[in-house]
């Protein structure tokens, strides 16, 4: 436990994701407080957590929502900052849509936000201004890509054209942030966990698996939190005990002694990535990172690892434990409860990382529109990644209602990992009364406005109309279905087509 000095308020925070960590940071800026993170997983960053990864998007503005917009912005602000490391790449974003679809009301909407905070977009209405988003020479428009195609069309020599590495676009509309990026995801969170433990002196426990609360009963009735249980018996007590348990949290609050929180659920995205040469990463290194509001997709440009990862955004999946697991708490809980529970490479038996069938094929399709030649390239592997979503996909950060002194900073919903040099400022200001009321009515625990708006939404997922599905362990692909030619051709299976399920 740290260590509080006179008038200090004693803090445990659980969960080391990005919540976690920007609170830490946020608590020693601001001073007085002294911190303990509690994670269960035995490694920091937690592997399997949703703020571990190669990379994110660093959108600069690009909210349809203009509060949440003008937050974003200060947060690229903090990223360039050099304490950040150099973690954040300024690649540029283009944020596209269906023409006339519901994320092309986004779009629009995020398009006017970028530009009231005097961001420099680039509008492109057309095919071939959308186009222009990627280097000239990248699309085979440059003066000598321009001279090589046309030799090659004479010639008809059989390499392959610069001009087939793009998509077309068509019926699309979009523009480009020169101001957005992405992040070197993993190793941001690694840097915020080296400062809270050098530079400020906060405790940060690995292996410590928080399965309940210390309360007792204030002279009003109400429950009055002063710590947290670990799964090894160990109490470690606090003034405020901040849960930042991300996609764990439902299965946390379904445990024995606790109650359930039905305004959150456990939803899983999917992820593939595609291993590039050197000489090949170094053409696709120039470009963009391009987000369809439409479906959802997303490709990174190479990572220093010369690996290029896709993703889609959308409604997700859910995963509910169908046998108690004894090595698992919250299979456990999932299993008597039916809450949605995260199945991760942690998750004993779920070390293969696989996503659903349907969603592989959808990767592949998707990529090939956008990168037509990496479309035709074998996955490395796939990653089921997951959100905690609300229902308007805003956060939570609020105080328990009927709990003294606990504190929920958690709900990414999908879209919180660029917040990681500002949000703990947020959830400091909620501690100490000074949060913007604006924000203060978006991220509370009850009595939020559900409804729903893509033009002035905070978030819009993919394939809006498609309901959720709880998937079984038989629905994820294998590691053959990596392989660029799995969709070509019906494959036998047993005794039955595995193509029929999709
Ligand atoms: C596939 C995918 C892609 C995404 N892409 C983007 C993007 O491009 N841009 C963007 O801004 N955001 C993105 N996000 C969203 C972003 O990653 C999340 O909103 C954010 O990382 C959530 O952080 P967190 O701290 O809430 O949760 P996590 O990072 O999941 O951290 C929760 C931590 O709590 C720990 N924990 C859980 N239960 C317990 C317990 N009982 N005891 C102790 N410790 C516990 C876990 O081990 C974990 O370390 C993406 C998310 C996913 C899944």
């Amino acid at each position: 436990m740290a260590t509080a000095s006179q008038g200090e308020k004693k803090v445990v925070i659980i969960g080391a994701g990005i919540f976690g960590v920007s609170t830490a940071l946020w608590m020693y800026k601001r001073g007085g407080y002294s911190v303990t993170i509690l994670d269960k997983a035995q490694t920091l960053p937690a592997p399997d957590a949703a703020s571990t990864d190669i990379n994110k998007i660093i959108r600069s503005g690009d909210y349809a929502d203009p509060t949440i917009a003008a937050l974003n912005v200060d947060a690229v602000n903090e990223w360039r900052k050099p304490e950040w490391e150099g973690t954040y790449h300024e690649s540029g974003v283009v944020m596209t849509a269906e023409c006339g679809s519901a994320g092309n009301a986004y779009v629009e909407s995020s398009y006017k936000n970028v530009c009231d905070n005097g961001i420099p977009a680039m509008h492109c209405k057309t095919s071939a201004e959308i186009r222009k988003a990627w280097p000239a020479k990248f699309r085979g428009e440059d003066a000598v890509s321009t001279l090589t195609n046309a030799v090659s069309t004479v010639t008809h020599l059989a390499s392959p054209s610069t001009t087939r590495r793009l998509g077309q676009f068509h019926n699309r509309t979009a523009y480009l942030n020169p101001h957005s990026g992405w992040a070197e995801a993993g190793r941001a969170v690694e840097v915020g966990l080296r400062r809270i433990a050098n530079e400020y002196g906060g405790v940060i426990r690995a292996g410590c698996e928080v399965v309940g609360l210390v309360e007792e009963r204030g002279g009003d009735g109400k429950s009055v939190v002063q710590g947290v249980q670990l799964a090894s018996g160990e109490q470690v007590l606090g003034d405020i005990v901040i849960v930042a348990t991300g996609a764990w949290t439902p299965a946390l609050f379904a445990q024995d002694g606790m109650e359930q929180l039905p305004q959150v659920i456990a939803t899983g995205q999917s992820v593939a990535k595609v291993q590039l040469t050197p000489e090949e990463a170094q053409i696709y290194s120039g470009n963009p990172v391009i987000f369809d509001m439409k479906s959802g997709f997303y490709v990174f440009p190479p990572t220093p690892e010369n690996i290029v990862k896709c993703a889609i955004h959308d409604k997700g999946v859910t995963y509910q434990a169908e046998q108690p697991n004894p090595n698992c708490r919250n299979d456990e809980a999932s299993a008597k409860t039916g809450v949605s529970v995260p199945r991760t490479i942690l998750t004993p038996g779920g070390e293969a990382g696989c996503i659903p069938l349907e969603m592989l094929r959808k990767l592949r399709h998707h990529l090939a529109e956008v990168y037509p030649e990496l479309g035709k390239r074998d996955f490395i592997a796939t990653r089921l990644c997951w959100y905690l979503d609300t229902p308007d996909g805003d956060w939570l950060i609020d105080w328990h209602p009927k709990k003294q002194n606990l504190l929920f900073a958690t709900a990414g919903c999908g879209h919180a990992f660029k917040f990681l040099p500002n949000i703990g400022r947020e959830i400091v200001n909620k501690i100490e009364g000074t949060l913007a009321p604006a924000l203060d009515n978006k991220w509370r625990f009850e009595g939020r406005n559900h409804a729903r708006d893509a033009s002035t939404d905070s978030d819009l997922r993919g394939n809006e109309g498609h309901a959720r599905v709880a998937i079984k362990v038989e629905d994820l692909a294998t590691s053959h279905d990596l392989k660029a030619d799995r969709f070509a051709a019906p494959q036998k299976i047993g005794n039955h087509s595995r193509e029929s399920r999709l």
